[in-house]
């Protein structure tokens, strides 16, 4: 997994062979630097220099590695990448700045004029538009399917295809695809199989471990957690990695930042802690909210009455920190109020103006516990039709559940329902 030799007066990385997840969070990749530092270090550098000439030419004929460039890889990225490649079970990774660049660099460096793209139309949207618009502007085509649907994935995966891509859970309604099933019908069919794990992170589902050969992140949602930098990932195999990946990585400079992966590097000693934490909250607030007044469902992969209950338990180990809910429409609901919008959105706006203590952003995965109302943010492109298929109505709000008191959450939620009923 070492790009750089351990010189031999410096302490290395502790061996992670044996080691469990939480003890890999907190000291997976460090490398300390001859002042023994307790916490990473943080090299905020661009270049390298060299001791000699021929030193420099050698690292330019890759006869010996050693850093050069910041923009191909620097000591503090590498330990974020090799603390998350140990929690994820990879053998490689490279960090991104955002996870769009993640998505980008990964998908772009598989394909080439002619590939075919299968993927689950459950989809972020940036995603979606890197697929439609830039992808099909190459001539890589993407065919979607219903990602619960493996018939659909079977029928899809008859033909030969290049790159298989899904998200489990997928943002907002939750679907949970299986994982095992699809990666064996894309292997068939030739492809390579990237699943986008933000929902679940590597704490609680390890694609890799199921079939899947490239996982893409969002650091910016609960790696970092904390609302502070953005961020991505991509990890696999270090063939995969180091192949076309890494190529398209280097020369196209979607690198992270060192700053902000130092910053990720913190983020990663708590996410265990913080994930098992969130994905109590959440599943007690679910199982809370599906008992309320007013409230029609209440989708989150660990409730009983989730369709993927069954698979949800066998893919990941808790439910994750995401809960949607969507509330009754009342026989009027389409209707339009004072305000000019549907009488659904009106009162479900006033569910979500009537919260104090839950903040109103698109974001999740922060310990803040943030709550966002897809149909007019993040899903208002979406034509309604298509969008009222996937299960987003107008009465629909996805919660990121955080860190606080679950109580003050769930007094928050009582008084902003009330606020709803009027
Ligand atoms: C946020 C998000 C992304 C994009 O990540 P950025 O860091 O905002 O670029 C991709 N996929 C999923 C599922 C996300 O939630």
């Amino acid at each position: 997994m070492t790009d750089v030799p351990c010189p031999p007066e410096l302490p290395c990385p502790p061996d992670p062979e044996g080691l469990r997840p939480a003890t890999l969070a907190v000291r997976g990749g460090q490398r300390r630097s001859a002042f023994q530092e307790t916490s990473e270090a943080l090299y905020l550098t661009q270049g390298f220099v060299y001791g000699t000439a021929a030193e420099a030419a050698d690292t330019f004929a890759e006869n010996i590695e050693r850093y050069s460039y910041s923009r191909y890889s620097n000591p503090t990225t590498r330990t974020f990448e090799e603390r998350l490649a140990l929690l994820d079970g990879a053998e490689d990774a490279l960090a991104t700045s955002t996870g769009m660049a993640a998505v980008f660099t990964a998908v772009a460096a598989l394909v080439r004029s002619g590939s075919r793209i299968v993927a689950a139309r459950e989809l972020f949207g940036s995603t979606l538009t890197i697929f439609d618009d830039v992808m099909a502007g190459w001539g890589v085509h993407t065919d979607y399917v219903t990602g619960v649907d493996l018939e659909q994935w079977q029928t899809a995966l008859a033909t030969p295809a290049d790159v298989v891509f899904l998200e489990t859970p997928s943002n907002p309604m939750q679907d949970v695809l299986d994982l095992r099933a699809i990666a064996e019908l894309a292997h068939e069919a030739g492809a390579i199989v990237v699943v986008d794990n933000v929902f679940a992170t590597p704490i609680l589902q390890q694609p890799l471990s199921m079939g899947a050969d490239l996982v893409v992140y969002s650091a910016t949602k609960h790696i970092d957690g904390q609302g502070r930098t953005m961020g991505g990932a991509i990890l696999g195999s270090k063939k995969l990695i180091g192949g076309r990946i890494r190529t398209m990585y280097r020369m196209t400079g979607p690198t992270l930042s060192p700053f902000n992966a130092w910053v990720l590097i913190k983020g990663l000693e708590t996410l265990p802690l913080r994930i098992r934490a969130q994905s109590a909250a959440a599943l007690d607030l679910a199982q809370w909210l599906e008992q309320q007044p007013g409230v029609a469902s209440v989708r989150y992969p660990f409730l009983d009455s989730h369709p993927q209950r069954e698979l949800a338990g066998r893919q990941m180990s808790a439910g994750g920190s995401v809960v949607t809910v969507t509330f009754e429409s009342e026989g009027d609901g389409r209707e339009t109020g004072p305000s000019g919008r549907s009488r659904d959105v009106e009162r479900t706006f006033a569910f979500l103006d009537g919260l104090r203590v839950i903040d109103l952003s698109t974001n999740l995965g922060d310990a803040k516990t943030l709550v966002t109302h897809p149909a007019t943010t993040t899903h208002m492109r979406v034509p309604a039709e298509q969008r009222e298929a996937m299960g987003v109505m107008d009465t629909t709000v996805r919660l990121s559940v955080g860190l606080e008191d679950v109580e003050d959450l769930r007094e928050d939620l009582a008084r902003a329902l009330e606020a709803r009923r009027g």
